[in-house]
């Protein structure tokens, strides 16, 4: 069977399925090819509530709320001797049911969708790429003019820490909360994570160095697993409790590819940059790559600027990259309490990678753009396309910003002069944009330290 397509998406995860359904709405021509069938063992995962908006966007915020998931207001961590709770704004999701629903969006965009089909192959030639899949009993070709790879965290990629491999398990009959809430506790070589599933069955996921169950076959593998429980103290929660299946193991190893886009292809989601599992980002940057991978292909595909597509995306995989190593590795350095090579190999050094202290602006105070930012020509986002803008690029920042809540920022700085307040700013910008979004932007702009008094010092970045 042979199927023509405008973009061929491998993998159909969260990256791929997401991807697939902003390439629809673009009016392109999809095939995604995904491994797995629609019935998928269960797999807890926790989403920041930031998250929303996206499943909002992506069409299937709904049909989630249909299919259940679980609110989480209160993380208890046992931190080293430190034990504490955390107010929390998280979503407890089970991917064997919501990578599924996702996938139905795309098919329901316009996608053609391919599962279980596994992918074996993708040449280019002759200006397309030939995609070969084996289905059900049955070999498929899909002709594409672009490729998506969204196969997920793969051995072959850089690792970027230590390797980690991730045992979970699912318990019936822990003692339940009155409100779902997730545990997080670190002992002297592991971490664990806690959590109810909408289904009644609690997750557990303990994060250890691979090199410590490579070994281990079925029966010691559930052994060493129950140890890392006691050893985090929360065996408490199960002591009536039984394991519903076996445990599976998975690669938690932090992860990049060398390069994740070339002027006709694009790696997405986890194959592009694989996140350590402590920050529960990694779905949401997944959706988030999949957006952004929809608007490179689109500006590629229209002819448009294909060189600062490719500049966009790779500088927006590595700042995601830089961000999440800092605050991972700051989280792994305050545990404090366990001085072994697990918890110092993973953490970065708190006083060197600090942010800076700022002041903000009094309302009258004169003020003038801190000497580090600069306002320069560089690849964003449009709309549907990325073209080159005027940006503000800053150390303080994680990325160089061209928009702040849809409105343009390079006109409004270029109009700071000598003696400007924030006062004064905000009655000049209020013309040209909501005040709000005015009010909005001058905080940030002095809380991130790139609005500074007229006097203040140079700061020291990190
Ligand atoms: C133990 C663990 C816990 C985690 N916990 C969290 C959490 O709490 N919160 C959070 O946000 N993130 C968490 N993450 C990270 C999150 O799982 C990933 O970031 C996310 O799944 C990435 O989505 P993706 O679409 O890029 O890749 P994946 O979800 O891996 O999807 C890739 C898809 O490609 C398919 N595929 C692969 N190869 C082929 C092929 N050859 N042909 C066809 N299809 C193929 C696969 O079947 C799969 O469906 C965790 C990760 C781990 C390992």
């Amino acid at each position: 069977m042979q199927i023509d397509a405008d973009v061929c998406v491998v993998g159909g995860g969260p990256a791929g399925s997401a991807a697939a359904i902003r390439l629809c709405r673009l009016g392109y021509k999809v095939c995604v090819i995904e491994r797995q069938a629609s019935k998928r063992p269960a797999a807890a995962e926790a989403f920041p509530d930031t998250i929303i908006p996206l499943l909002d966007d992506l069409g299937i915020l709904s049909s989630l709320e249909q299919l259940g998931f679980l609110h989480c207001r209160k993380t208890r961590l046992s931190w080293g001797i430190l034990s504490y709770e955390r107010p929390t704004s998280s979503l407890l999701v089970d991917r064997g049911l919501f990578d599924p629903l996702l996938l139905e969006a795309a098919r329901k965009a316009g996608a053609a969708v391919l599962a279980p089909a596994r992918c074996r192959k993708a040449n280019y030639s002759g200006g397309l790429w030939t995609v070969a899949a084996d289905g059900n009993d049955i070999a498929v070709r899909v002709k594409a003019r672009f490729l998506v790879g969204a196969t997920g965290r793969r051995g072959g990629q850089a690792r970027l820490r230590p390797k980690t491999a991730a045992l979970c398990g699912r318990w019936r009959g822990a003692v339940p909360s009155d409100r779902p809430e997730m545990r997080i506790a670190a002992s002297l070589n592991s971490w664990l994570w806690g959590a109810p599933l909408a289904d009644g069955t609690y997750a557990v996921t303990c994060f250890v160095d691979t090199d410590r169950c490579a070994a281990l076959d079925r029966v010691t593998r559930r052994q060493f697993y129950r140890e890392l429980i006691a050893d985090a103290s929360v065996d408490e929660l199960l002591v009536h409790a039984e394991l519903v299946d076996d445990i599976k193991v998975r690669d938690a190893t932090c992860r990049c590819a060398a390069d994740p886009v070339t002027n006709r292809s694009i790696k997405i989601g986890d194959a592009a940059f694989a996140m350590d599992p402590l920050s529960s980002q990694g779905v949401r940057a997944a959706l988030i790559g999949g957006i952004q991978a929809s608007i490179v292909a689109n500006t590629i595909l229209t002819g448009g600027d294909t060189g600062a597509a490719m500049t966009f995306y790779r500088q927006a995989q590595q700042n995601a990259a830089t961000r999440h190593l800092r605050t991972a590795g700051e989280i792994y350095a305050s545990q404090l309490d366990f001085p072994t090579s697990f918890w110092r190999e993973r953490s970065i050094d708190f006083a060197s990678h600090g942010a800076p202290r700022r002041v903000v602006p009094e309302p009258n105070a004169p003020v003038r753009l801190t000497p580090a930012a600069r306002l320069q020509e560089l690849p964003a986002i449009e709309g549907t396309i990325i073209r080159d803008k005027w940006s503000l690029s800053c150390p303080n920042l994680d990325r160089p910003v061209a928009w702040f809540a849809g409105i343009e920022i390079a006109p409004l700085l270029a109009q700071i002069r000598p003696g400007s307040t924030p006062l004064s700013l905000f009655s000049d910008w209020s013309r040209a944009a909501p005040v709000e979004v005015v009010h909005a932007l001058l905080h940030w702009l002095g809380s991130e330290g790139i609005l500074i008094s007229d006097g203040a010092c140079t700061e020291k970045f990190s």
